[in-house]
């Protein structure tokens, strides 16, 4: 059994904190800040979806039957239930992937409490893994150890790579999904309002080649990245796919013989 020996802190280290308040403030902060940048991932989803799976039924619509009023009603339904079933998905793949990583967690405590000796030497092996010299580690292990709430935050962070209380309601993140893809879904369809359809068929699909550069631009500016590349990127993906879901749309029904 090894248990930690006692190292009393020097007493003027908790006296004399290095930081201001508002120094430490923004630092606790950052985590949501990056958390909130995270979302980008739902935005690019969200608003890609909201413009190509309309563009191709619209299209489809105006192709298939030259009717506007039918490309007004079909790209209205599909707006609207796209971005309820997107963001509804959104939250339950987001609550879903949570609770697994709850359970993840509350196995980890349990074990930390139940053999307490094991993991203080697994904290020890991790924080060398991150090259902390062997005698530091320990010594670090020990410190710790006298903090349980630390003690397990540190072990869940670094063993699992986990937060240790995962967010298991993430209104952001699914308002994030459905809202870019509402938002987005009106770009391949407001033409059709204004326009005679074989105008409004071009217009839909410039305006739908404008915005997702746009979105190239917005990552490239959030990400940092080259932003001519990251549009055409964006533009490149966007426009294989929704050739891609174009061309399914034609050639399968009339394989079927519709
Ligand atoms: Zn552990």
């Amino acid at each position: 059994m090894q248990q930690p020996p006692e190292t009393p802190a020097p007493a003027t280290e908790s006296a004399a904190h290095p930081m201001a308040v508002a120094d430490r403030v923004a630092i606790l902060g950052e985590k949501d800040r990056v958390a909130r940048l995270g979302r980008i991932r739902q935005f690019v989803f969200g608003s890609l979806d909201g413009l190509l799976v309309p563009l191709g039924v619209v299209s489809g619509v105006a192709g298939g039957t030259g009717n506007i009023h039918a490309v007004i009603v079909a790209g209205l339904a599909e707006a609207f239930a796209g971005a309820l079933s997107m963001g509804a998905g959104e939250f339950l793949s987001g609550r879903a992937e949570a609770q697994v990583q709850q359970a993840e967690v509350a196995a980890e405590l349990q074990r930390v409490r139940s053999a307490p000796e094991y993991e203080f030497n697994e904290m020890i092996v991790i924080l060398e893994s991150e090259g902390v010299r062997p005698e530091d580690a320990r010594v670090i292990a020990q410190r710790l150890h006298k903090n349980p709430p630390a003690f397990e935050k540190t072990m869940v962070e670094k063993e699992l790579g986990l937060d240790i209380e995962p967010d298991t309601v993430r209104i952001g993140d699914s308002l994030t999904m459905g809202g870019s893809y509402i938002l987005a879904s009106i770009v391949p369809l407001v033409a059709y309002f204004f326009l005679p359809l074989q105008q409004a068929f071009l217009v839909s699909l410039a305006l739908t080649f404008v915005v997702l550069a746009a979105i190239g631009i917005f990552r490239g500016r959030l990400a940092k990245l080259n932003l001519f590349k990251s549009a055409v990127e964006v533009v490149l993906v966007g426009s294989v796919s929704g050739l891609g879901g174009y061309l399914l749309g034609i050639w399968l029904p009339k394989l079927l013989g519709y």
